[in-house]
């Protein structure tokens, strides 16, 4: 077995991080660290050159997404899972339906199963590499589901359930690996949150949500219900969303964020929006995503793992490799020379590469990806 192998220094990518997430940092955005280091780094958050910062990330998200004039962009520590348990604690009113199509997708369904003061959830599923939005069904209150299902690299459709909203139920979409490089009309949404360090290229422990007025009253009304008397819900203060929301309305959050995280997602807020927003974006990872399906249609030894190519990801791609090639010696061998985090989610337990190719990522180092990926394994 090939232990080691070194790859010709020309077929190498300018930058060998493929990572699902934690993803690539732009050296731009390491650079506004530096140039923040006396000013920002170190200084209280809850003063104006931090919260400039907050501000600038909220209506740059606000630009981003085209966000209509009654959404809000809130934030919190914690990262998309904690927003799970915000939304048990905040959103869900008794019940929920819930698309489970990978591991991301089921965690949130399992937050509200194990909420003792929720109704069991309606769980429509399927299998890993395809995709399950939720049915209208009765008596629920929200509908729930990952545009993108990191774990198997499927893009999942963001439209409301039809004949959810005059029922009054919300739509809450895990955009974690999606914001910022696939398209979305957030009116389908009333709840669009993420983590970023994905497309946005920075360090993780944050949550972001774009949120509707609908999200807004519900939150609301959910925690003013929680107050009476004899009400089984608790809403710690952590997981409240109107207490995160009156937080980000002042451009702060409940408590201390990361400022290094804010800064380098200011940064790449700014950069996204000054090369054209979310149709650069967006392109440009598609650009990216079919330089790989269509290398792996194209190659005798893998092929893309998501059968259906309406919903084949173009932020996480997932490729399977024939069984004459051990995709975890591949991996092994591309992280020797500098590729990394190629690796597939780990409890999919396939013979699989998946590769990361937010906006960050330079469409030409993914095409060198794939030279560096068939040179290594005509080496084994
Ligand atoms: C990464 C990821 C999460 C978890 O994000 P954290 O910031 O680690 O909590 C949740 N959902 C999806 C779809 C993800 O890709």
């Amino acid at each position: 077995m090939t232990t080691s192998l070194t790859i010709p220094v020309s077929l190498l990518p300018e930058d060998g991080r493929f990572g699902s997430g934690p993803s690539k940092i732009r050296p731009e955005q390491v650079a506004a660290l530096e140039a923040g280091g006396r000013t920002l780094l170190g200084t209280s958050h809850r003063q104006p050159p931090v919260k400039h910062l907050v501000a600038s990330i909220r209506e740059g998200l606000a630009a981003f997404f085209s966000m209509p004039d009654d959404y809000e962009i809130a934030l919190g520590n914690g990262g998309a899972s904690a927003f799970w348990e915000v939304a048990c604690a905040s959103l869900i009113n008794r019940r929920a339906a819930f698309g489970c199509y990978g591991s991301f997708s089921r965690k949130f369904a399992q937050s509200a199963e194990n909420a003792p003061f929720l109704e069991t959830p309606v769980i429509y599923e399927s299998e890993p590499g395809t995709c399950r939005v939720p049915d209208l069904t009765d008596d629920v209150d929200a509908y729930c589901w990952a545009h993108d299902e990191t774990s198997t690299g499927v893009e999942a459709p963001i439209r409301r359930v039809p004949g959810s909203a005059e029922q009054g139920a919300l739509t809450l979409i895990d955009a974690t690996s999606a914001a910022g490089a696939l398209r979305v009309d957030v009116r389908e949404t009333d709840a669009y949150y993420f983590s970023p360090q994905k497309a946005f290229g920075a360090d993780g422990g944050l949550w972001v949500a774009v949120l509707s007025p609908a999200a807004v009253e519900r939150a609301e009304s959910v925690e003013r219900s929680a107050k009476l008397p004899g009400a089984r819900r608790w809403v710690p203060p952590f997981l409240s969303l109107t207490t995160a929301l009156s937080n980000s309305r002042k451009d702060q959050t409940l408590n201390t964020p990361a400022v290094a995280t804010l800064i380098m997602m200011e940064n790449q807020v700014r950069w996204l929006n000054d090369n054209g927003g979310m149709a650069w974006a967006t392109a440009r990872c598609a650009k990216s995503a079919s330089l790989l399906y269509d290398w792996a249609e194209r190659s005798d030894y893998a092929t893309p793992f998501v059968k259906d190519p309406t919903i084949r990801s173009h932020s996480v791609v997932t490729v399977d490799l024939d069984d004459s090639v051990n995709a975890a010696q591949v991996v092994a061998l591309l992280r020797e020379n500098g590729i990394v985090d190629t690796f597939a989610y780990r409890k999919l337990g396939r013979n699989q590469l998946r590769v990361g190719v937010f906006p960050s990522v330079e469409p030409s180092d993914v095409a060198a990806l794939t030279q560096c990926v068939d040179y290594v394994v005509e080496h084994l």
